[in-house]
């Protein structure tokens, strides 16, 4: 069974059981409305030794870094403002003195730069490798939300910055060269949080969410929880590696949206006056249920998938 598939059948089992004012499984958050202006979100986000990482590969303080950064990036891509942690480590016993000492420094650094407090979690032993267990809380506006569910056809669809990247630099791990600039891109993700709230802030963005697995499999969420389909100009997705890796690796961490058509240009002008970066359009939202990869308007005859860690 595939990871999405489980999911949904989690889901299924716990359908009937009242959901006491949340909006559960299926967005990058689950929401809950406090009083009649404001939601908070919850995300959880868990990476273990050997599938997420390989020790040797990673200092202690980028992965305490990547494991809030993850985390945050879900919370934003609903745009929202990320404002607490609580964080589980499940710690293997030949761990060297002083290694989670620095990956509580790498943590602290980013919850500083984003002013996200640490309220709980949990500590204990592992007999097999490092698992570590972030849930992450965020709050806005009601209205700010954005949702997977929310594009409709005609909409553009953007990305907020360079894809593929991470991926290529996991290969780079994979063959034992850690030290190359991508392997530095795939170790220190950089969570869209700024971008996330401001975009949330804007109501002619439609969907959105973050892209951990590669656009191939994330833009079909959106497709799904929207009944829409989608096309895709290959050569318009923002890269510096091939484009199949581009569209098809995980961890970039960048933000997929959807914008409404009519004010799709103020809205890119005004977000690169704003960070000093475009954001990039690379296609559209379609009536169909079908994700189209064309090549100057020329459909691909290819099937590329996402990235699957399960
Ligand atoms: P993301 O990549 O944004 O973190 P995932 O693909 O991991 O999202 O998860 C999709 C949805 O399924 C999310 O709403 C998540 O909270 C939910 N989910 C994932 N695993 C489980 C689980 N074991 N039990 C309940 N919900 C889950
Ligand atoms: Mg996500």
């Amino acid at each position: 069974m595939t990871e999405f598939g489980l999911i949904e059948q989690i889901s299924k089992m716990f359908a009937t059981i009242p959901a006491n004012g949340f909006e559960g499984i299926g967005d990058d958050c689950a929401v809950l409305p406090i009083g009649d202006e404001e939601s908070l979100v919850f995300t959880a986000d868990m990476l273990a030794e050997g599938v997420h990482f390989l020790r040797r590969a990673t200092s202690p303080e980028e992965l305490g870094r990547k494991s809030l950064a993850v985390n945050l990036s879900d919370v934003a891509s609903m745009g929202a403002r990320p404002v607490a942690t609580l964080l589980s480590l499940a710690i293997p016993r030949d761990l060297p003195q002083g290694w989670i000492e620095r990956f509580m420094e790498g943590y602290r650094d980013l919850s500083t730069q984003h002013g996200v407090a640490l309220i709980g979690g949990d500590t204990t032993a592992s007999d097999s490798g490092l698992i570590v267990n972030v849930t992450a809380i965020g709050r806005t506006q009601s209205q700010h939300l954005k949702r997977r569910s929310d594009a409709r056809p005609g909409d553009l669809i953007a990305v907020s910055g360079p894809l593929g990247e991470s991926g290529a630099g996991l290969r780079d791990i994979l063959n034992g060269q850690y030290d190359t600039p991508l392997a530095h891109i795939h170790r220190n993700p950089t969570p869209q949080v700024a971008e996330g709230i401001w975009l949330g802030s804007r109501p002619e963005v439609r969907a959105m969410m973050d892209i951990s697995d590669g656009i191939a499999s994330d833009l079909r969420h959106i497709m799904e929880r929207s009944g829409v389909g989608a096309e895709v100009e290959i050569r318009q997705i923002p890269t510096s590696v091939d484009i199949e890796t581009a569209a098809t690796a995980g961890e970039d961490y960048q933000l997929l949206l959807t914008i409404a058509p009519t004010k799709a240009d103020t809205l890119l002008k005004e977000f690169e006056a704003c960070f000093h970066k475009p954001l990039i359009p690379i296609g559209r939202i379609t009536a169909g249920n079908r994700l189209e990869w064309l090549d100057h308007g020329t459909p691909l005859d290819v099937e590329w998938q996402g990235f699957r860690h399960y």
